[in-house]
C-alpha cells in the first residue's frame, strides 16, 4: 500500500487503522478537521518518522505534497448527535469531501476506499441486510443528511470507477466499537459504558427492542485491509452478524461492568429516534466469499477492552470530547 492517506485520521476507527497500517510498515498521513477526532488518538503516533498529522478539512482543496498510493476516505460524522447536531458538514463532507478525496486520488494515480456505512439501508424492510437492498430511507427525515451523504458518497465513488478507471473499493460499516470511541458520542455502546461506570441508570429508548449488530474495531480494520487488496469494486459489508436487542446489549454491560446501574426507559422527546431503524444485521456472504474475511472477536472480549479503556479515560476525568 506503500503511502496512505486517512482521511478522519484521529478519529475512532482512523487511528486504528493507521496502527495498523504502520505496524506493517507503511508510512500514513492522517488528515482530520478535529470537529469529532482528538488528537489523544495519535498521540502515540507522533514520534514516528512514517507518521504525520495535518489538521485539515477534507471538504476545502486537498493538497498533500508527494506520491500517495492509497487513500482510506473516513471522515465523516457517523453518530446521530453528532450529524444532528451538524447537518449542514455532515452532508458536506460526505459530498463535497468525497468529491475532493476521490479527485485527489485521481491526481496522485493512488486507489481509494470509501467508508459507507450500514445507514444507506435506513430502517430496512429485508433482513439481514445483503449489499443488493437498495434500502428504505427517508431522505427529508433528520437522519437523512447522513444517510443520503453517503449515498451521494457511493455514488460519486463508483462514477470516479466507472468513468475514470480509478480502483475504487466501498465498504459498507455496521455498528462498530472499541477503544478510541468519545464516551460523549451519544451511541449506545459509549452511552451505556459510561453510564454503567458511573453508576448511572443506563438510558434504554423506548421499549429496547430495536436491534444492532456488535463488530469490534480490529474486525473492521482487518477487512478494510482485505477489501482495498482485493481487486473487488462493489460495496461489501463488514460488521458482526451476531444481532441483539438493545436491552439485551443493556443487561450485557451492566454485567461485564460490574455495575450497580439500574436500567430506565426512556422516551427521547427530540429527533433522536425518529426513523430510528427498527433492525440492523449485515449478511456478510460476500466478505467471507470475496476477502475470505469474518469477524473474530467476541462481544465479551471486544466489550470488556472498550470498558478497560474508558475506565481509564473517566479516572482521568476526561469525557472524551472533541478537540
Ligand atoms: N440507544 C439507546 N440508548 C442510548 C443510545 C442509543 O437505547 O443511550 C439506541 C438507539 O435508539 C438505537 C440503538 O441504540 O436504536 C443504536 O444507537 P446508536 O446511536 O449507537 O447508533 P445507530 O445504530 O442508531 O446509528
Amino acid at each position: 500500500m506503500g503511502r496512505v492517506l486517512i482521511t478522519g485520521g484521529a478519529g475512532f476507527i482512523g487511528s486504528h487503522l493507521a496502527d495498523r497500517l504502520l505496524d506493517e510498515g507503511h508510512e500514513v498521513i492522517a488528515l482530520d478537521n478535529l470537529s469529532t477526532g482528538h488528537p489523544r488518538n495519535i498521540a502515540h503516533l507522533m514520534g514516528n518518522d512514517r507518521f504525520r498529522f495535518l489538521k485539515y478539512d477534507v471538504t476545502d482543496y486537498v493538497h498533500v505534497e508527494g506520491p500517495l498510493d492509497t487513500i482510506f476516505h473516513l471522515a465523516s460524522l457517523p453518530s446521530p448527535v453528532d450529524y444532528l447536531r451538524m447537518p449542514i458538514p455532515t452532508l458536506k463532507v460526505g459530498a463535497l469531501g468525497t468529491h475532493k478525496a476521490l479527485g485527489l486520488a485521481r491526481a496522485k494515480g493512488a486507489s481509494l476506499l470509501l467508508a459507507s456505512t450500514s445507514e444507506v439501508y435506513g430502517d430496512p424492510e429485508v433482513h439481514p441486510q445483503p449489499e443488493d437492498y437498495w434500502g428504505n430511507v427517508n431522505p427529508v427525515g433528520p437522519r437523512g443528511v447522513y444517510d443520503e451523504s453517503k449515498r451521494f458518497a457511493e455514488a460519486m465513488t463508483m462514477a470516479y470507477h466507472r468513468d475514470q478507471d480509478l480502483p475504487t473499493y466501498i465498504c459498507r460499516i455496521f455498528n462498530t466499537y472499541g477503544p478510541r470511541m468519545r464516551a460523549d458520542d451519544g451511541r449506545v455502546v459509549t452511552n451505556f459504558v459510561a453510564q454503567a461506570l458511573r453508576g448511572e441508570p443506563l438510558t434504554v429508548y423506548d421499549d429496547g427492542g430495536r436491534t444492532r449488530s456488535f463488530c469490534f474495531v480490529s474486525d473492521l480494520v482487518d477487512g478494510m485491509m482485505k477489501l482495498v487488496q482485493s481487486g473487488y469494486h462493489d460495496p461489501v459489508n463488514l460488521g458482526n452478524p451476531i444481532e441483539m436487542t438493545i436491552l439485551e446489549f443493556a443487561r450485557r454491560v451492566v454485567e461485564l461492568t460490574g455495575s450497580k446501574s439500574k436500567i430506565d426507559f426512556v422516551k427521547p422527546q427530540d429527533e433522536r429516534t425518529q426513523d430510528d431503524p427498527k433492525t440492523r444485521r449485515p449478511d456478510i456472504t460476500k466478505a467471507r466469499q470475496v476477502l475470505g474475511w469474518e469477524p473474530e472477536v467476541d462481544l465479551e472480549t471486544g466489550l470488556n477492552k472498550t470498558i478497560d479503556y474508558f475506565r481509564e479515560l473517566l479516572a482521568k476525568g476526561k469525557e472524551g470530547g472533541a478537540a
